[in-house]
């Protein structure tokens, strides 16, 4: 029995209009029922401009709401970015940061990514700190200091409590949608070495507590080995997470 309850979340990225939001997230609420609630938390992460009526929709439903990004500031001339208090008024309790798309396709850097987990927290939002090597840097054996430099800069002065102020979400860049999932035994070495650091960086107690997800072409077919592992506490599932058949099935598997 797991120390841990699962967290299941669902990263919509940039699909679905508000209209098609609302369908999904009712079909999602519908093909779930009170043991899957019992066994996992579950959160689904739609565009911004599907937040609030999803909220709407998943009120008193025992699903969370994830925004996918924010900006640092919590107002002020910043044409094109939303705040954490933005999110947070939309209904969201979480936030997934640093994703690698945002990494890679929109140049974010461990500092920014630092300064957005701090306005998240302050907000009272839980960040959902994504991070992950590259195949090149797998490769040449740089996968683990990759890990702890994305922890350590990631979570630089964010001052963590309990270990549920936060969630880490291991995503080996080369499996974020490509069909490729880590083998169970790279997913456990690196979860394993990021609650070691949790453990440093903090203390035992934060480091029990701490949701480490695994992401990365997860689906039905493997979703019950990675779930078994040890130190992994759930999923944050991109693809899949886009039809409520193919999410629950991952999370009645
Ligand atoms: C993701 O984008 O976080 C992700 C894990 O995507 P996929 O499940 O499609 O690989």
């Amino acid at each position: 029995m797991k120390k841990r309850k699962c967290l299941i979340a669902g990263n919509w990225k940039m699909h679905k209009t508000p209209q098609e939001s609302v369908n999904e997230a009712l079909k999602l609420v519908s093909m779930l029922d009170e043991k899957d609630f019992e066994k996992y938390d579950i959160m689904i992460a739609p565009p911004f401009t599907s937040l609030s009526l999803v909220s709407e929709s998943i009120k008193n439903k025992n699903i969370a709401l994830g925004a996918q990004n924010i900006y640092f500031e919590a107002q002020g001339a910043y044409t094109g970015e939303i705040s954490a208090q933005m999110v947070k008024a939309c209904g969201c309790t979480h936030v997934i940061l640093g994703h690698s798309e945002r990494r890679q396709i929109f140049n974010e850097t461990d500092d920014f990514i630092n300064m957005k987990i701090s306005s998240a927290i302050s907000a009272g939002l839980i960040p959902v700190l994504c991070i992950g090597e590259t195949k090149s840097e797998r490769n040449s054996n740089k996968t683990l200091n990759v890990l702890d430099k994305q922890v350590q800069n990631g979570l630089k002065a964010i001052s963590v409590s309990t270990g549920n102020e936060l969630v880490i979400a291991y995503e080996p860049v080369w499996a974020i949608g490509t069909g490729e999932t880590a083998s169970p035994e790279q997913v456990e070495e690196a979860h394993f070495n990021i609650r070691k650091l949790i453990e440093k960086i903090y203390n035992k107690n934060v480091a029990d507590n701490i949701k480490i997800l695994y992401g990365g072409s997860v689906k039905s077919g493997n979703a019950k080995e990675l779930l078994s592992l040890e130190n992994v506490d759930g999923a944050l599932v991109g693809g899949a997470s886009l039809r409520a058949e193919d999410f629950t099935g991952i999370i009645k598997a």
